[in-house]
């Protein structure tokens, strides 16, 4: 079966709002084997959206609306949908008083608007709404499937997964392929590199495929697999992630929702080492990344952003003749700032960032972009890497952020088994 969303709302055309829902549905329809073959956006327009529920209709079998089922005077989907499938718009008692026990539990007056939310086409099926006023419902018109939901995407979400796919499982009566995807998460490696180690298998692979996305930094490996059920999608995915973590495993850091400074975290974590930091360029970045991971004050202590060279002397307690010697944007200055960071909050270790994120501050020697960063580890060489990172300021800030959590991550991997 193929499907189409039709997503009902001005604001979404208007460009006030960002359409999350169709990035929901598509997913979820791909895990039930549904094609999403068109996605469109109409306002709140009784004609307009008849005609685009006759060309939805005309191209698949299942329309997945969103948006417009509330109270107010623009919520047209129930009787654009009533007009559409020559059907009348009768009250649903049960709908109603279910309704009138909410706002009379609340202590509210309901107002008649909110009446409007309890009609529905006539022998519509009810999708019910646990999380607000206004249910959703499915009609079926000839070869087609008309299923239709508020726009809230909270109320939407579980309507979907109990009501609507469960609806449209009975129907495919389970001869469906269901898609599965995971992605690889993969850092310090460019899009071109990930691909030029990956492409033999990409040409190789048709179930399942592999997609490489490049995000803002980090690159994204995706095997997506058709199969009969989860299961066996799964197995597919499995025996291909095996071969492309033999390209790229040691940059591959998680998988899916998996974050790097999660992942850094569990393994400060487990091995009970405390952490500090020190940054200069990234002011903060790399502490503010470390801390949005929950609990992570069992092993983050503090981070001191010192962006002048007096407080990295003065504050900090960096060597003042380290700085005047090499300059606040150098490996010496980098393994000072990380060390008198272990001192200052006497932890395990510490990271440091210097850089020049620009665009100012560049001299022959030294380009916009370049980065120190250096992390020292209690029983390991201290260590401090150059980076030359692209982009504008903010890009390369938060390349040094990730940087730094990715040198964090694979020190704390090396160190599996030893003992601090
Ligand atoms: P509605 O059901 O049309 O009254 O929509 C209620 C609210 O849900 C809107 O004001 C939006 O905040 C949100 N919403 C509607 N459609 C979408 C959509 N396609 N994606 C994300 N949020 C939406
Ligand atoms: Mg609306």
């Amino acid at each position: 079966m193929n499907a189409e969303v039709l997503t009902i709302g001005t604001e979404l055309l208007l460009g006030q709002i960002l359409d999350t829902n169709t990035l929901y549905l598509g997913k979820k329809l791909a895990e039930v084997g549904v094609n999403l073959y068109y996605k469109t956006t109409v306002g709140d327009n009784v004609a307009r959206v008849r005609e685009a529920l006759t060309i939805a209709c005309s191209r698949v079998d299942i329309v997945i609306i969103t948006g417009g089922l509330g109270p107010t005077v623009d919520d047209i989907t129930r009787q654009a949908v009533a007009e559409f499938t020559g059907r009348k718009l009768l009250v649903e008692e049960a709908v109603l008083s279910a309704l009138e026990k909410r706002f009379l539990s609340r202590g509210i007056k309901m107002t008649d608007n909110n009446r409007q939310q309890a009609y529905l086409p006539e022998g519509a099926s009810i999708i019910k709404n646990d999380n607000g006023t206004a249910p959703g419902f499915i009609v079926e018109y000839g070869k087609n499937i008309l299923a239709a939901m508020p726009g809230v995407p909270m109320e939407m979400y579980p309507m979907m997964e109990n009501g609507v796919i469960p609806y449209i499982a009975g129907k495919s009566g389970g001869e469906n392929q269901v898609i599965k995807s995971r992605s690889l998460k993969v850092v310090g490696l460019g899009e071109s590199l990930v691909d030029d180690r990956i492409n033999d298998l990409f040409r190789e692979s048709s179930n399942p495929t592999i997609g490489v996305y490049a995000h803002s930094n980090e690159v994204e490996i995706r095997l997506t697999a058709k199969a009969g059920d989860i299961k066996s999608a799964e197995k597919l995915i499995d025996g291909l992630e095996i071969k492309v973590r033999e390209r790229v495993g040691d940059n591959i850091y998680g998988r899916d929702d998996e974050t790097l400074e999660q992942k850094a975290g569990e393994l400060l974590r487990k091995y009970a080492v405390t952490i500090s930091a020190a940054e200069s360029c990234t002011a903060g970045l790399f502490s503010n990344r470390l801390t949005n991971v929950p609990g992570s004050s069992e092993y983050f202590k503090g981070g001191l952003t010192a962006y002048s060279n007096g407080i990295k002397a003065d504050v900090l307690g960096v060597d003042a003749g380290i700085i005047e010697k090499h300059g606040a944007v150098s490996g010496e200055c980098a393994l000072a700032m990380a060390a008198a960071s272990r001192k200052l909050f006497g932890t395990d270790c510490a990271v440091s960032i210097t850089g020049i994120a620009g665009p100012d501050g560049a001299t022959a020697e030294k380009p916009v972009g370049l980065v120190y960063i250096a992390l020292d580890m209690k029983g390991a060489e201290p260590l401090a890497n150059k980076f030359v990172f692209p982009g504008a300021r903010e890009g390369v800030r938060s390349r040094a952020a990730q940087t730094a959590l990715w040198m964090l991550y694979g020190a704390l991997k090396n160190r599996a088994g030893k003992t601090f």
